[in-house]
């Protein structure tokens, strides 16, 4: 895939849901994108790290940055990996102030976002999992899918993956369909460009050590009923823990191509 070429990535739209998302799952196709829509905005509870925040979004080099700014739900640390339960707002939350609010989210993104999205061909966005295993992911995963229905779009997910994800991903796996895979080369030099803003301002949510891989993985589902797979089984994913321990990222800087850390779902 040339991830240059526009045609490739007509009206071509990144959905993510914090700030600084952009940077660590989507630097392969971020500057071929004709908008990024960043979905939540306050930390819950945290209100000098949330006007940060929004300096550093304002601050990003990128055009067409549309900054929804809906709280944040405050779930992080509220669902139950191990065992986890799907809904249509995303995964199930423990605590029921907290579920409320989730809840909450999600419809407020499934009335903001189609709007934004009309005329978009492609709709990249967070993967059923949550990568690393976030609600919030989740969520925004789970609302572009909503509308994928209706708005006729196609969508793109990347294989990111972690330990506390991994239960979910095999949940969900087993009946999802996709039709085709690209692996992307990622633009590091423009993510450690926005990590450097995000650090500037102290909201850099992720590893300092973090080593961004030298290729995404996107897979592609059309809209419609029918698909070229039914199934993420034995697909490859990426275990983010792997990319973020110093000693490690060493090695990987060694090798320089991280699609040797793949592993299969
Ligand atoms: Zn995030």
């Amino acid at each position: 895939m040339n991830n240059k070429d526009p045609a490739n990535h007509n009206k071509a739209i990144l959905v993510v849901a914090h700030p600084d998302d952009e940077a660590l799952w989507f630097s392969s196709i971020i500057d071929s994108i004709s908008k990024l829509i960043i979905c939540y905005g306050d930390i819950y509870g945290e209100y000098e790290i949330s006007k940060r925040r929004a300096y550093a979004v304002s601050d990003l080099p990128l055009s067409g940055v549309i900054n929804l700014a809906i709280p944040e739900a405050g779930v992080f640390t509220h669902a139950n990996w191990s065992q986890p339960t799907i809904t249509e707002a995303g995964i199930a939350i423990t605590d029921d102030k907290a579920s409320v609010r989730y809840e909450t989210n999600f419809r407020r993104l499934c009335v903001s976002l189609p709007g934004l999205l009309e005329g978009a061909d492609i709709v990249y966005t967070h993967n059923p999992w949550g990568e690393y295993g976030h609600p919030e992911h989740v969520q925004v995963h789970n609302a572009i899918r909503t509308l994928q229905c209706r708005m006729g779009y196609s969508m793109a997910f990347s294989n990111y993956i972690s330990t506390t994800s991994v239960s979910l991903a095999r949940m969900v796996a087993s009946q999802y369909p996709w039709d085709k895979t690209q692996q992307v080369m990622t633009n590091r030099l423009l993510a450690k460009r926005l990590r450097r803003i995000y650090l500037a301002h102290g909201v850099w949510t992720w590893h300092r050590a973090y080593w961004f891989p030298s290729h995404e993985t996107m897979y592609t589902i059309h809209p419609g009923g029918k698909h070229e797979h039914d199934s993420l089984t034995g697909t490859e994913v990426w275990p983010v823990e792997r990319l973020c321990i110093p000693c490690l990222s060493a090695m990987v800087k060694l090798c320089m191509d991280t699609r040797l850390l793949a592993r299969k779902i």
